[in-house]
């Protein structure tokens, strides 16, 4: 069997098609866009891409988008101080901001401090609270993005048995969350996981993010199974790869992400989504 591909890529469009005429919609009913507000304090290089990236993305869908960069040097008091405002304004509708933070700031502190109801990140633990018990939230970009893909490939969720290996806050446990919502049989693996490689070979649905490069193996899936590779790794060679043996695996999986071009696109898509969401959520329209 040679795995087809889960185009990433062309999904998110859809997805940002979709979006766009939300927006569209948002605005001539309310008289304003949806507004997404990115925070980023210091210069990390990686952070500067994402982050101009997401405004840039909020921009083609018609949302009001607005960067605010902060020095390296800001305090924790300062942040919290500029979520504050942004709380309280109303234009502000997702307010997003951007890990990892310099190291005089507490993330927990800040994350904590984000309105729940604008928490476009789904990081606030009343939102992580709200997925874990079945009700309405905001959820993490890059897990329901990584379920919009298994929807994608008609995935039959019920009854399936779905491995997520990795155990993050952002995309592991709220993933499992997720799977289990829609009635898989969800198990958690992460670094103590005995026999990782038996463990990948029950799965029909396989979810790595890990972080390690290629250290799931072409003989730990099952044949037919669906593989999604969060994994995002610089290989030696400087060139991107997942935690998934690619092309080992793609002769027994069914469907696959490649990496680049995964799930990867798939995030800043489901972030503008995320924030239509909430403005809907926030003027009862939704
Ligand atoms: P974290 O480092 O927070 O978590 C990694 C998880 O992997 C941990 O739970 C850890 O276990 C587990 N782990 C580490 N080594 C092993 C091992 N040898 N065997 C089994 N499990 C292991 O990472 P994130 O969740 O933030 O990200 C995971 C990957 O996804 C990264 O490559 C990241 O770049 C990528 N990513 C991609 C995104 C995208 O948009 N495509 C968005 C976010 C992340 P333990 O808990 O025991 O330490």
């Amino acid at each position: 069997m040679t795995a087809q591909i889960l185009d990433g890529k062309a999904i998110a469009q859809k997805v940002r098609l979709e979006v766009r005429e939300g927006v569209a919609r948002f605005s001539a009913a309310h008289g304003r866009p949806p507004g997404l507000d990115v925070l980023l304090v210091g210069e990390d290089p990686a952070s500067v891409i994402y982050t101009r990236n997401k405004e840039k993305a909020s921009h083609e869908v018609g949302m009001r988008g607005r960067l605010h960069r902060l020095s390296a040097d800001t305090t924790e008091e300062e942040l919290l101080g500029k979520i504050a405002a942004l709380n309280t304004d109303p234009s502000v509708d997702g307010i997003l901001v951007q890990l990892p933070l310099p190291k005089q700031i507490r993330e927990a502190r800040v994350l904590d401090a984000v309105d729940p109801a604008k928490d476009v990140d789904g990081f606030h633990p009343v939102n992580a609270g709200l997925l874990a018990t079945g009700r309405p939230a905001l959820v993490p970009c890059t897990p329901k993005g990584s379920m919009r893909l298994l929807a994608e490939a008609g995935a039959h969720l019920a009854g399936a048995r779905a491995v997520v290996v990795g155990r993050s806050n952002i995309v592991g446990k709220p993933m499992a969350q997720l799977l289990l919502a829609a009635h898989a049989t969800v198990t958690l693996a992460h670094s103590r996981t005995r026999d990782l490689g038996a463990v990948c070979r029950e799965a029909d649905i396989l979810v790595a993010a890990v972080g390690r490069t290629r250290l799931i193996q072409g003989d730990w899936i099952k044949d037919g199974a669906i593989v999604i590779d969060v994994g995002m790794n610089r290989d030696d060679d400087g060139k991107l790869a997942g935690d998934v043996d690619f092309d080992a695996a793609r002769s027994r999986a069914s469907w696959i992400t490649p990496v680049p071009g995964g799930v990867g696109p798939m995030t800043i898509a489901t972030l503008l989504e995320n924030t239509l969401h909430a403005a809907r959520a926030r003027v009862g329209d939704g």
